[in-house]
């Protein structure tokens, strides 16, 4: 068995490498080649903690496995780890055997960054200027790295439910060299392209603070009950999503769903745009949202590249197991 340990991730993947395996494995799962197991996610009644499973077998790549973690939201005040914990396990396709062990935090960060940044490659409009930001936590900083790369943003504004976080997010911004503003959620108006990746159960993201044209990426919600956004507010935009059955049950879709809001007919998967059977955005008025719940493809496609990675530059561990 192959490890590639959490301390050796920083020094292996990169934004590039993590957006093309994740857009690769988008595109795979509209045309059918790979797909996602249900997914188990519990909260466990310890530390507050939501833990589970989320795996998959991609054929076209031929990566077979999951990844199991979760959040513990306590993590970072208590000692000092951060919240989102995660460890991903690859195993051969072709025997079964386990392959490889592969620490699961900064990957989950960098795939999640990239699915939202692939959501805005394929459907912000092209003249997007103004990022907004809702979180300020562990992962907003790198959703903001890796969406600054998407488009020419001249300025990101910023909103979080505790405003002390904020000088997270916009050091960000300032070390790519885009000026930071903090804002009242209604200034959110203001924004070609939010973001949001809270942990929120209640939604802060209201119809009102959404101008026309803008590109949504709803992050955050990846659990039952969980909510960033008015229900009523994915009624009057286009959905799209890395996966039509995790959006309706688990990610942003399931409140619009239960309240009889849209139907799962009007969620529309990501990978068909990248694909080119779906024509994404297709005026510059529309609202599009991306529901990002993550999948556990998006893992084991960039666990998989970095397994190559790490066997080439002579890092692995390899164990008789
Ligand atoms: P974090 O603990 O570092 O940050 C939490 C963020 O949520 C902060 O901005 C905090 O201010 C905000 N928040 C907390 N309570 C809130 C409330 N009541 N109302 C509004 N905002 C509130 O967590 P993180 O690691 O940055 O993760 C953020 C969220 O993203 C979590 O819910 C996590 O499960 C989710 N997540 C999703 C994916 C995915 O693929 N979609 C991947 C990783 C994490």
């Amino acid at each position: 068995m192959i490890i590639v340990p959490e301390k050796e991730m920083a020094g292996l993947l990169n934004r590039a490498d993590a957006f093309t395996a994740v857009e690769n494995v988008f595109a795979s799962m509209s045309k059918g080649d790979a797909y996602n197991f249900p997914v188990i996610r519990e909260a466990i009644g310890h530390e507050d903690a939501l833990y589970g499973f989320k795996g998959g077998f991609d054929k076209a790549g031929m990566a077979l496995g999951l990844k199991a973690g979760g959040y513990w939201p306590n993590n970072l005040e208590k000692n000092g780890h951060i919240n989102h914990q995660s460890t991903v396990f690859l195993f051969d396709p072709d025997t079964g055997m386990v392959k490889a062990m592969v620490g699961g935090n900064l990957l989950t960060a960098l795939r999640t960054a990239a699915a939202s940044s692939v959501s805005i490659k394929h459907l912000a409009r092209k003249d997007a200027r103004v990022m907004g930001m809702v979180g300020a936590g562990h992962q907003a900083t790198f959703q903001l790295r890796a969406a600054l790369e998407q488009r020419d943003f001249e300025k990101v504004i910023g909103w979080n439910y505790h405003p002390e976080m904020l000088p997270n997010i916009e050091k960000v911004a300032n070390e790519a060299g885009v000026p930071f503003e903090a804002v009242e959620l209604e200034g959110m108006v203001e924004a070609d392209v939010v973001i949001s990746i809270t942990s929120t159960f209640a939604p802060t993201i209201m119809a009102g603070h959404v101008a026309p044209g803008t590109h949504i990426a709803c992050m955050g919600t990846d659990t039952k009950g969980k909510q960033e956004i008015e229900a009523a507010l994915l009624a009057q935009t286009t959905v799209f999503t890395d996966e039509v059955a995790q959006s309706i049950s688990i990610g942003e879709a399931q409140h619009a769903i239960a309240e009889g809001l849209i139907k799962e007919s009007d969620v529309n998967e990501l990978g068909a745009v990248i694909n080119g059977t779906h024509p994404g955005r297709t005026s510059d008025d529309e609202i599009t949202l991306f529901d990002g719940t993550g999948v556990g493809l998006q893992d084991l496609a960039v666990a998989s590249a970095i397994v190559d990675l790490a066997v080439e530059k002579g890092i692995a561990t390899i164990v008789d197991f």
